[in-house]
């Protein structure tokens, strides 16, 4: 299933749900987390309905690429500071006892000065 119309991260990259974005492009979006954990917290998700890490095929593999360079760069467009003395965390919650809430596959990208809310 290339879409879900019941995923709320589907309903967001369709524009159905108003959402604050980061960045787009025809493979992913991008868009400010609604509950932030630190100063910068984004999301970077496919545009792809994939539900988790766990459902990852060998023909996902440049477009999870795609995410992971992504995200160093969006990371300094979104105001952390550079590594190393900056940085940022990237979390990926995969599965309900990997704390995953909303099963379209996202990666997390926080950072700013501490304290944050959680770590
Ligand atoms: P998970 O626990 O699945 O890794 O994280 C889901 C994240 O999605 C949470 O941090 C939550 O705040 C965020 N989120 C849930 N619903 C919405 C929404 O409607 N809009 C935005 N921008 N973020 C959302
Ligand atoms: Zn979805």
């Amino acid at each position: 299933m290339s879409h879900d119309p019941h995923c709320i991260f589907c309903k967001i990259i369709a524009g159905q749900i108003p959402s604050r974005k980061v960045y787009e492009d025809d493979d992913v979006y991008a868009f400010h987390d609604i509950n932030p954990w630190a100063p910068v917290h984004f999301l970077i998700v496919p545009r792809l309905h994939i539900p988790s890490m766990a459902q990852l095929l060998p023909e996902h593999a440049r477009l999870m690429g795609k995410i992971m360079l992504l995200a160093p760069r969006l990371a300094i467009e979104q105001g952390c500071q550079p590594y190393p003395d900056g940085g940022f965390r990237m979390v990926c919650n995969t599965g309900i006892q990997g704390g995953q809430e909303v099963h379209h596959l996202h990666l997390h990208v926080m950072g700013g000065p501490r304290p944050w809310l959680k770590g």
